[in-house]
């Protein structure tokens, strides 16, 4: 027989969600540190739906030893662990005032397992942020534009916000940065994938010098209506304007499911999907639960109103009941 869910278990670990499948970090353990959904962009490919508080204002959104508190009891509960940390929210983590002080406590206690922050890059201007990110193992900030016009209607940048001092911002980090610097550049379909975008978004790259070039394109869905990713042959067409070296396509994680358990599963489930919405088949990868019980959860949460099953692309996704309202 299922255990009881406690009611206060989602508010509990409201910072920490997952492991989530990723094949660039392995299963990912997320760290939200931003208020849903506080972001310097409000992307249309943006799986987290559109964005409520568009701001460049770093705040101390939360206290970071709650934060820690979090980590230590996923790690206690967790004897499989998590092969990466990695700062990633419905939102912008470095507007997180406590961001620098937060990544060096937590590399003081976990020296053992990677840090990765993925961020869309919109504040690497400031000096401030960019010393905050220099301890994380991994960085990967996103690119999708080469010229202001694409920047505008792919990212919907805050007012104040330059594509030029954005990709300077960028530079001059991977210039202090030690560690892996993965640049990520989402394709959406007659947004930046053109060969004159693509061949301005390989000069951008290449002057950047990231260690990895990471093309992605949209799979689940997108804040806008409308949104298109790019089929297999498209990618492909595509990662052939930038280095062969470097560059991959970022692709479906498989791993074999064993189980974490399924104690507090309905709060696991709603705690992936505020994030990102997962089809049964990630959600079961990630939480190392079988497909079968994820089902029969998921539907008892559908039926008490507490998510969503949203088809796109012929695949049904796990979402928050607040995506009902998709732009288009
Ligand atoms: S995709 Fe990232 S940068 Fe863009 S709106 Fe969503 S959270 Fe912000």
């Amino acid at each position: 027989m299922k255990k009881p869910v406690p009611p206060e278990s989602h508010e509990i670990m409201n910072h920490i969600f997952g492991p989530v499948p990723s094949r660039r970090l392995g299963r990912s353990l997320g760290i939200d540190v931003i208020p849903a959904k506080t972001c310097s962009f409000d992307c249309i490919y943006c799986e987290s739906g559109p964005t409520t508080h568009l701001s460049v204002k770093r705040e101390n959104f939360f206290d970071p030893a709650e934060v820690l508190r979090q980590l230590d009891e996923f790690f206690r509960r967790s004897p499989r662990g998590a092969d990466t940390i990695t700062f990633s929210s419905a939102g912008e983590p470095s507007l997180y005032l406590q961001l620098g002080e937060l990544i060096r406590q937590i590399k003081k206690k976990y020296r053992e397992t990677p840090l990765a922050l993925l961020t869309n890059g919109s504040l690497l201007w400031d000096d401030a942020v960019r010393k905050d990110l220099l301890e994380a193992d991994i960085v990967v900030p996103s690119l999708d534009a080469a010229t202001p016009g694409t920047f505008s209607k792919i990212n919907r940048p805050h007012p104040s916000l330059r594509l030029d001092e954005v990709i300077e911002g960028i530079r001059a980090f991977r210039k202090d940065y030690r560690g892996r610097l993965h640049l990520e550049i989402m394709l959406v379909s007659d947004v930046n994938d053109s060969p004159e975008e693509l061949s301005a978004l390989a000069r951008e790259a290449g002057d950047i010098d990231a260690d990895v070039i990471e093309l992605n394109t949209v799979a689940r869905p997108p804040a806008i209506d409308g949104t298109r990713g790019l089929p297999e042959d498209r990618m492909r067409c595509a990662a052939s304007f930038f280095p062969q070296n470097k560059t991959s396509i970022i692709g479906t994680f498989r791993e074999d499911i064993s189980r974490f358990g399924d104690e507090d599963l309905a709060a696991r489930i709603l705690q992936t999907i505020e994030r990102r919405p997962c089809t049964i088949r990630e959600l079961s990868a990630s939480l190392g639960v079988a497909e079968e019980l994820l089902k029969a959860e998921s539907i008892r949460l559908r039926d008490s109103d507490k998510l969503i099953m949203l088809d796109f692309g012929g695949k049904f996704f796990l979402c928050p009941p607040s995506r009902t309202g998709c732009e288009s």
